[in-house]
């Protein structure tokens, strides 16, 4: 039975409630493994940080390859395409080190992003470990958790270093984060806010969160027609949010209600 104090938050309908679950029972209350994306969905997509790299990135291009900014920017965006990230199509095609590169594009102000003391409590109270897995450097990230005040509440962060630069959505470095972390996927939940790279996720038997945004990053295919996002259009979407500070307070309090 769905009551009236369902989270505003959640819009769609929960996928699933087992039988014999309470009333207030949590989809979640099998998991013991949450694995979060870090940009655009451990803080808004508003605080707009992408902005910043993508120039950074641009300028990287332009001074590594000798190309004008014009020519770099579409470099970056045609190996953005092509290889799910502009650093693999230039590590493959160009020899770029990747080490000096991710410094370089990651160097940014993240003052945009407020401290969110409630969300670091929330992640407190979740039963089991928290990882953050990320296109992404494991530096960018802790930048981002010191300044959102939560590194303290992840376990690890799982980079595209460690994906050996092979990017989400390909399965493969899914394959490699639940091996070397020891993740049952079936006891696992992805919070996401790209759909795509949750379509992995769930193949493997992960719950799946998105995190709705306004950007045409969020979306399976940015020409796609709105009636291809619907809840039914994207079968490994289970559960949809606007907002995770407010998403993690009621999954806390919903675990807590059904013990
Ligand atoms: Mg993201």
């Amino acid at each position: 039975m769905m009551t009236d104090t369902a989270p505003l938050t959640v819009t769609a309908p929960l996928a699933v409630t087992a039988a014999g679950h309470a009333p207030m029972g949590s989809p979640f209350a099998h998991i013991d493994t949450w694995i979060f994306d870090l940009d655009n969905t451990l803080y808004p997509a508003a605080c707009n940080l992408f902005a910043q790299v993508d120039v950074r990135i641009g300028a990287y291009i332009a001074e590594a390859l000798g190309l004008d900014a014009d020519a770099a920017k579409r470099l970056q965006k045609d190996y953005f395409r092509q290889y799910g990230t502009s650093l693999r199509g230039l590590m493959l095609n160009h020899g770029v080190q990747p080490g000096p590169f991710l410094d370089y594009v990651h160097d940014i102000d993240v003052s945009a992003i407020l401290p969110q003391p409630a969300m670091a409590e929330s992640l407190a109270a979740l039963p089991g470990r928290k990882i953050i897995y990320t296109n992404g450097s494991k530096g960018h990230a802790e930048n981002v958790m010191r300044r959102l005040g939560v590194a303290d509440q992840f376990h690890a962060v799982f980079d595209i270093v460690a994906a050996d630069f092979t990017p989400k959505p390909d399965a493969l470095p899914y394959t490699t984060l639940i091996q070397r972390h020891g993740i049952d996927p079936t006891r696992a939940v992805m919070v996401e806010d790209i759909a795509r790279n949750l379509e992995p996720a769930r193949a493997l038997g992960m719950a799946t969160v998105l995190v709705e945004t306004d950007s045409p990053f969020s979306l399976p295919n940015p020409d796609a027609p709105p009636e291809a996002l619907s809840p039914g259009a994207l079968p490994y979407v289970q559960h949809r949010i606007t907002d995770v500070p407010a998403w993690l307070a009621q999954v806390v309090a919903d675990l807590a209600a059904s013990k």
